[in-house]
C-alpha cells in the first residue's frame, strides 16, 4: 500500500478502536486477537469481491456495512449472538476517503450489534473484503439447517426479491434501468441482518437459514439437510411495494424466488410454536410470512394455484 498511507497507518487510523468486551484480553495490535470464551463458539466467515459480490460503483460505506452484515446474517440463522470480528482487506490502493467511509459502514453496524473489531490482515491487491465473525450460543444449542421436520411451517422474515431487483436494475440486467427505486437499492446496499430474531427463534425454531443466495436455494438447503420436502405457496411470497411498484407481478415473485442478497431469515417450527413465533416478530417489529410447509416427501414443490411449477433454476451458484 502507497501514497503516504501505510498498512500500519491505515490499521491505526481506520481500524484500531478500544475493544467495548471485556472478554476481549488482546485486540488489533499484537500478532493475533486473544479471547476468553466460556463456551462454544460459532465461527462464519465471508468474502466479497468487488465486480462478482457488488458493483464497482457501489459506494464504500455500502460495502464497509455489507462485509460484516453477510456475516452477522450467518450468525443469526444459527440463533447466535455475535461478538468479535476480524476483517482482512485487500486494497488496489490507499484511498483516505474511500477507508473512512468504508470504517464508518462497518463499524455503525458492529456497534450497533455488540461487535468488537478484534484483529485482521491488510494487503494491496484487487479489492476483496473478508470477514470473520466469532459469536456465542445462549440457549441449549445452536439453530441449524438440519433440525427441520415433516409437518413443520415455513416462514419468512420481511420481503423477499428487492435486493435482487436493485442488483439487477444497477448491473442493467434489466433492459430499462432508468430508475433504481431509493428503497430497492437501500436493501442491496444496506441489508439488515435479522440477529434479533434469530436469537428469539433460537429457543423456538426447528431450522433456520439466511437467505443469501435465493429462497429456493436455501430453504432447499433446509430439506436437503432436514432429509425432507417441502411445499411452497408463490402467492403467500411477501413482496414489497417498492418491488410491486416497479415491476409486473410475475417478475417480482421470480426475483423473490431465485435473487440472493436479502439476507432475510428463513426458518422452520412445529404449528404449536406459531403463537409465540409471531409475538417475537411483533416484539421486533418484523414482518413475518408463513409461505409452506415441511412435507415427508424429497422434493421443493413450488405451488402457483394449487399447481406445481417446474421453476427450473437454482438460486446463485458460483461455479
Ligand atoms: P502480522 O504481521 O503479525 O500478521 P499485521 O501487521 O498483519 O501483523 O497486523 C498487525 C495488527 O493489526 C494485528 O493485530 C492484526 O490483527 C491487526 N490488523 C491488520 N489489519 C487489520 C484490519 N484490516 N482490521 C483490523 N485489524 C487489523
Ligand atoms: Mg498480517
Amino acid at each position: 500500500v502507497h501514497s503516504g498511507l501505510g498498512e500500519f497507518e491505515i490499521i491505526k487510523r481506520y481500524f484500531e478502536r478500544e475493544a467495548r468486551d471485556p472478554a476481549v484480553i488482546l485486540g488489533v495490535g499484537d500478532d493475533a486477537a486473544v479471547i476468553d470464551v466460556d463456551g462454544p463458539l460459532v465461527v462464519a466467515v465471508d468474502t466479497l469481491v468487488e465486480g462478482r459480490h457488488f458493483p464497482p460503483t457501489l459506494p464504500p460505506e455500502s460495502v464497509g456495512h455489507r462485509s460484516l452484515a453477510v456475516n452477522l446474517s450467518d450468525l443469526a440463522a444459527m440463533g447466535a449472538r455475535p461478538r468479535w470480528a476480524c476483517l482482512a482487506l485487500t486494497l488496489p490502493k490507499a484511498d483516505p476517503d474511500w477507508l473512512e467511509a468504508f470504517a464508518a459502514g462497518f463499524f455503525e453496524l458492529a456497534s450497533r450489534f455488540g461487535v468488537d473489531l478484534v484483529g485482521g490482515d491488510t494487503t494491496r491487491g484487487p479489492l476483496i473484503i473478508s470477514v470473520q465473525l466469532l459469536g456465542t450460543i445462549e440457549s441449549t444449542s445452536a439453530l441449524t439447517r438440519a433440525g427441520g421436520r415433516p409437518g413443520d411451517d415455513v416462514y419468512v422474515t420481511g420481503s423477499l426479491g428487492d435486493a435482487a431487483a436493485a442488483l439487477a436494475l444497477l448491473t442493467g440486467q434489466e433492459s430499462d434501468n432508468a430508475d433504481l427505486p431509493s428503497e430497492l437499492m437501500h436493501r442491496f446496499a444496506y441489508p439488515e441482518p435479522r440477529v434479533d430474531m434469530g436469537l428469539g427463534l433460537s429457543a423456538l425454531a426447528h431450522s433456520a437459514i439466511d437467505v443469501s443466495d435465493g429462497l429456493v436455494a436455501d430453504l432447499g438447503h433446509i430439506c436437503e439437510r432436514s432429509r425432507c420436502g417441502a411445499e411452497l405457496a408463490v402467492e403467500k411470497l411477501p413482496l414489497s411495494t417498492a418491488l410491486l411498484g416497479r415491476f409486473p407481478l410475475d417478475a417480482a415473485r421470480q426475483f423473490a424466488l431465485t435473487g440472493g442478497d436479502d439476507y432475510e431469515l428463513c426458518f422452520t417450527a412445529a404449528p404449536e410454536a406459531a403463537e409465540a413465533i409471531e409475538q417475537l416478530a411483533d416484539s421486533l417489529n418484523l414482518t413475518l410470512t408463513s409461505i409452506g410447509r415441511l412435507t415427508d416427501g424429497d422434493r421443493l414443490d413450488v405451488q402457483l394455484g394449487g399447481r406445481s411449477l417446474d421453476i427450473g433454476v437454482a438460486g446463485y451458484a458460483h461455479f
